[in-house]
């Protein structure tokens, strides 16, 4: 798109105009929901941008629109003090309450004051820092006076500005603070997504977004779609920003997103009025909204009634009550996750609760059921917040007429009937059968994955349809399909059916420890598998092993141990690996790896680019000459292998003076076994 002959300077030139006019349409598009160009136009201006940057990769600042992704997944989060503490605001539910917040302003201020009323949105509170109008710290609150630099995950909310639209020097060097939430669609996409994949469901959108700027992989984060709404300038600007709403529409202007239908009342009643208008119309917003803020507006009324030690004296959150209803409780019954996980539900009696027919609700486990004393036949209170699936708080007990039943936890799995098991320290039953029917398509995914059994072709859409269709009921059904059946299903050509049958026919070639661990033993991952085939060689022996043999290997404690003994028990599970045995699949580990090797026991780190093999692939070699590969470097760590470009932990391990390996020294080190 440009010719060779753009100088540095011109280049310079374009890349500041490109820059300018991206932020402008993401400002449009991101804060202000006004787009004025579309999407492929926008695309078009991004991709020359990025053409330009790589062409002059000096010019690439971290302000630039392009870099909101990228870098290395940090080890852990820095550890950030806030100047100004991020403290919490008093709460209450009541508007008596609200009337005395008003009466303690007055009293203290000696007048009456203007209040701004925002929406108080469920997210997670953070603070970000410009300096010189550029975006260059962002903070998690903590405990509000230590929080984590999370910089790098909040560069990926594009409805952050990463430099400021505007020339004012009073806000160059500006502390905002604001909420990062998932809105209700993007945790609704996640919570499927993550179903799916047989990984546990955030309870409600919050927990979805703390989650997620814990992550240390900011790529992930880019891809969960957080938002994040302004809502405090924690200290005085300058000389121009006497009323904080004011500070807040010229933030507007310049570039954040402000949190909306922020409205500036002059009387507590006014104020009042607003908080029955927003109780009902809250649902219809796109996220979660549990109250109001009230917040004395001028920085100098601020000033002069400041802080308890808990909170602001000029400010209270008013939350709404939670939305309950009672309802008698029929039944209790048991569902099976597709982990295995089995969580009690109470059968209710229909009832309405904030606009919907509600007929279940979770009980979470079996201590819960215990401490709240639930019966059958109870009146019970159930919640819903922000939750998935509402929730039973509490059982009246006045209401009891005596015919009420206790419930006795069954010890068989309601879908396959083998029995259950709990784990010492864990609140779930858990129903450890590899061809439970409740389980099954999350098993064969974790079964067919890359770590497994590494069986391309064999995904979700596939896998879902083979098992509805009742081909596949266990593992052992995979190695029955065949080219003509598998090309007869919808929208799977003969060739795609072919290639299938064949990487399910070479997958019979794995490693023992690989089918090991795609067996899906609770607690059982691809280290323990390692142990596990080291020490004892092959499943028989597994198999043999009491719990003290188990336990006393390295690395696998006693739970552990217990969770290998209660999938051995299952029945169904030995005839499952004596089917897959007669099919050919490995249960035993050649000799020659057994043997030992000078990797045994060692720990091993990689950093930088490989030329002979993939990160993966050297890590599992590691794993299969007994060493332990890891991610991170430590003085426990033996050997750092450094390839190309080696990054951060290539300094560590010299700083740590831990051995290192060029890459020619680790070949040499592993074809010499
Ligand atoms: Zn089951």
């Amino acid at each position: 798109m440009y010719n060779n002959f753009v100088n540095s300077k011109q280049a310079k030139q374009e890349i500041a105009r490109l820059r300018k006019k991206i932020n402008y349409h993401n400002y449009r598009y991101y804060v202000l929901d006004e787009p004025v160009i579309s999407d492929l136009e926008y695309d078009k201006l991004y991709k020359k941008l990025e053409e330009l940057e790589q062409r002059f990769p000096r010019l690439i600042t971290p302000d630039s629109p392009t870099q909101r992704v990228g870098g290395e997944p940090l080890k852990e989060f820095k550890t950030i003090e806030h100047k100004i503490k991020m403290l919490s605001l008093d709460n209450t539910y009541s508007e008596d309450e609200v009337r005395e917040f008003d009466s303690r302003v007055k009293k203290g201020l000696g007048k009456a004051v203007n209040y701004e009323v925002t929406l108080k949105v469920d997210g997670v509170a953070v603070a970000l820092h410009y300096r010189g109008g550029k975006f260059v710290l962002g903070a998690s609150r903590g405990d509000g006076v230590y929080g984590d630099d999370i910089t790098q995950n909040l560069r990926t909310i594009k409805a952050i500005p990463l430099r400021l639209m505007t020339d004012d020097k009073e806000l160059m060097n500006i502390e905002v603070r604001g909420e990062v939430f998932l809105p209700k669609k993007s945790f609704e996409k996640l919570n499927r997504e993550r179903e799916k994949k047989g990984e546990p469901i955030f309870a409600n959108p919050r927990n979805a977004a703390a989650g997620t700027l814990k992550l240390l992989d900011s790529t992930e984060v880019a891809r969960r779609g957080l938002d994040i709404f302004m809502h405090t300038v924690p200290e005085i600007p300058g000389p121009h920003y006497q009323s904080h709403y004011e500070t807040l529409k010229k933030l507007r202007d310049s570039g954040f997103k402000v949190i909306p239908h922020i409205k500036l009342c002059s009387t507590i009643d006014e104020v009042l009025e607003y908080i029955k208008q927003w109780e009902e119309k809250r649902e219809a917003l796109e996220y979660e909204v549990d109250g109001l803020v009230i917040k004395v507006d001028a920085f100098r009324d601020r000033k002069a009634l400041g802080f308890t030690i808990k909170s602001p004296r000029w400010a209270i959150a008013y939350k709404y009550p939670a939305r309950q209803a009672i309802t008698q409780l029929q039944d209790i019954q048991l569902q099976v996750g597709r982990t295995g996980r089995i969580t009690p539900v109470a059968i209710l009696d229909p009832v309405l609760l904030s606009g919907t027919t509600i007929s279940r609700a979770t009980l979470h486990n079996e201590d819960e059921i215990k401490r709240r004393d639930i019966k059958i036949g109870d009146y019970v209170i159930i919640e819903k917040g922000g939750e998935v699936i509402p929730k039973v708080v509490n059982v009246v007990k006045e209401r009891r007429s005596g015919k009420e039943r206790i419930f006795h936890f069954p010890k068989i799995c309601p879908v396959c009937k083998e029995k259950i098991y709990r784990l010492p320290g864990e609140a779930d039953w858990r129903c450890v059968n590899s061809s439970c029917p409740a389980q099954i398509k999350g098993a064969i995914l974790h079964f067919a994955s890359r770590q497994a059994m590494d069986i391309e072709g064999l995904g979700y859409v596939i896998v879902d349809k083979l098992v509805c269709m009742g081909l596949i009921k266990s593992f052992d059904d995979i190695y029955k399909l065949d080219g003509e059946t598998l090309a007869n299903i919808e929208r799977m050509g003969k060739k795609s059916a072919q290639n299938l049958i064949d990487a399910i026919n070479e997958s019979k070639n794995n490693e023992f420890v690989k089918v090991l661990y795609a067996l899906g033993i609770p607690n059982i991952g691809i280290n323990a598998s390692n142990l596990l085939v080291n020490a004892f060689g092959s499943v028989d022996k597994i198999i043999k092993a009491n719990i003290e043999d188990l336990s006393q290997i390295q690395g696998i404690g006693n739970i552990v141990a217990q969770s290998i003994k209660n999938y051995f028990n299952t029945k169904k599970n030995i005839r499952l690996i004596e089917n897959l045995k007669k099919i050919g699949l490995k249960f035993s580990a050649e000799k020659k790896i057994r043997k030992k090797t000078p990797l045994a026991g060692k720990t091993f780190v990689f950093t930088g680019e490989l030329s002979s093999m993939s990160r993966e692939e050297a890590q599992a070699l590691v794993r299969t000459l007994g060493g332990h590969p890891s991610s991170s470097v430590s003085k426990k760590t033996d050997y750092v292998v450094v390839g190309g470009n080696p990054g951060s932990k290539y300094e560590r391990a010299k700083k740590l003076g831990v051995k290192t390996l060029a890459e020619k020294e680790f070949l040499k080190l592993v074809k010499n076994i």
